[in-house]
Parts: structure tokens; C-alpha cells; sequence
């Protein structure tokens, strides 16, 4: 089967630091990807590259079978959700759910049953006259999901969706962002440094260090067979 997202031999220098060194994923159509590692080895950057928001250094990447590598963000059918919930502050929910797709000039009655259809998955509908000032972190949250929800995409990038919230929200969004998966069944690449999250919710783990994947298997494999110490360290295997 085609891959949904590769990413071939991907290098990206900040300078003379090279932050992602030569990097290989392939990610198959409908699967859920967690990267995970401590903060600082690259996992930001590896989604930004996928995203079109930073220029690679060296490589290729490809979504749906295309060559997307020097395509613009809005060009690639990818939605993104961020760690800070991005919301523009003075439109109501409704209206942030609908901008983009005004800007895309998509149709009134089109516009208007995407964001019926994302607000009842994400149940939000009670919110949708509120502006984000007057929402719960959580709130925002769904509000910045349905936001990637509403364009329809293939793929799904996420950046640390949950670090701010607190552990019992945090384990409710997580549910819920399972349950989102099973339902729509697209491609979903997710960045943490949870290891809970990333158990919970992968197909399969690619554990990071320093700009480079040590080990991406499902989460029992990971977890049991280690391919070494620092795999094992990181998701706290028995040793
Ligand atoms: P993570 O998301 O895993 O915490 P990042 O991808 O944000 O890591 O960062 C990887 C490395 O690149 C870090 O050492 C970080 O300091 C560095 N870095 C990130 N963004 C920039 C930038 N714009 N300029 C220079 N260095 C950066
Ligand atoms: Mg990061």
C-alpha cells in the first residue's frame, strides 16, 4: 500500500546544528504515529518540515504519493494542531472554525455543514457563539481540533496538544482524540513527551534522540523489546 506520509533521508540544520540528521519515516494510510522523546531532540521540527512550516535542509517528503517537499503549508492536506491553542481571539468559536474556509471561498451552505459536522464530534455546538476568552483550556483545545476537523484533511499533525492542560483533562481529550481516529480513520502523527500518550494512543512509537528515530514499532514491541538502553530508559520498560 502507497505510504500516507514518508519523509526520505530529511536533514534540516539550524545553522551549523544539524537538528534532524537523515531522517526515514514511512507512515501508512489511517495510521496513528506517536513521536516521542525528550524535549529538545527534534520532534517540533520533523512536524514543521511535514507541515511546509520550516525549509528542509536535505531530503524529500512526500503525502498521498506527492511530492510536497518545497509545496506551500495549505497545499499539502494536512491540519495542524499546536501545544497553544492558536485561536484568533476576537471571532466567536463559530467564526473561528469558519475562516479558513471563507478565505478558501468554499460555498455558504458547504461551510455551514462542516462546521455542524465538527462541532457535533467534537460537541462543541453549545459554544459556538463564545470567543475563546470565555472557554476552558480544554474547550480551546476542541475548538483548535475542530479547526483541523472542518478542512477535511488526510492528515492530522499535532504538536503537544495536551501539555497544558491538567491530568484529568488531559486523559479525557486523549479519549476523545482516540475515539476521533476510529471514527474518521485518517493519518494522524502525533508529538509527545508522554510516554502514557504515546502508549495509549499509537499504532506505532518512533522513539527520537538527537535528530534521529532509535526505534518505531508498535507499543508493545517498544515496550518489551527495546532496541536499547535509551529506548528503554525512555518508555520505562522493566529492565
Ligand atoms: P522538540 O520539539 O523535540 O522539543 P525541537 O524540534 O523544538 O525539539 O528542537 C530541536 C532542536 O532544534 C533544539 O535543540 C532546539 O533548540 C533547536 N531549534 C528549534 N528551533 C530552532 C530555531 N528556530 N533556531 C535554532 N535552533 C532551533
Ligand atoms: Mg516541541
Amino acid at each position: 500500500m502507497q505510504s500516507s506520509v514518508s519523509v526520505k533521508d530529511l536533514s534540516l540544520n539550524f545553522g551549523s546544528v544539524q537538528v534532524l540528521k537523515s531522517l526515514n519515516l514511512d507512515v501508512k494510510q489511517g495510521e496513528f504515529i506517536v513521536l516521542l522523546g525528550p524535549s529538545g531532540c527534534g520532534k517540533s521540527t520533523l512536524l514543521n518540515c511535514i507541515a511546509g512550516l520550516l525549509d528542509v535542509s536535505e531530503g524529500q517528503i512526500f503525502i498521498g504519493g506527492k511530492n510536497v517537499t518545497w509545496a506551500e503549508p495549505k497545499d499539502r492536506g494536512i491540519g495542524m494542531v499546536f501545544q497553544s491553542y492558536a485561536l484568533y481571539p476576537q471571532m466567536t468559536v463559530e467564526k473561528n472554525l469558519s475562516f479558513g474556509l471563507r478565505v478558501a471561498g468554499m460555498k455558504r451552505d458547504e461551510i455551514e455543514s462542516r462546521v455542524k459536522r465538527a462541532s457535533e464530534i467534537l460537541q462543541i455546538e453549545p459554544l459556538l457563539q463564545r470567543k475563546p476568552a470565555n472557554l476552558s483550556g480544554g474547550q480551546r483545545q476542541r475548538v483548535a481540533i475542530g479547526r483541523a476537523l472542518v478542512r477535511d484533511v488526510d492528515v492530522f499533525l499535532f504538536d503537544e496538544p495536551l501539555s497544558n492542560l491538567d491530568a484529568k483533562l488531559r486523559s479525557d481529550l486523549r479519549v476523545e482524540i482516540k475515539r476521533l481516529h476510529q471514527r474518521l480513520k485518517n493519518t494522524m502523527i502525533y508529538v509527545t513527551h508522554d510516554q502514557i500518550e504515546a502508549l495509549t494512543l499509537a499504532d506505532r512509537i518512533a522513539i527520537m534522540k538527537n535528530g534521529e528515530i532509535q526505534q518505531l514499532s508498535d507499543p508493545h514491541t517498544i515496550y518489551n523489546k527495546p532496541v536499547n538502553l535509551y529506548v528503554a530508559g525512555f518508555i520505562g520498560s522493566p529492565s
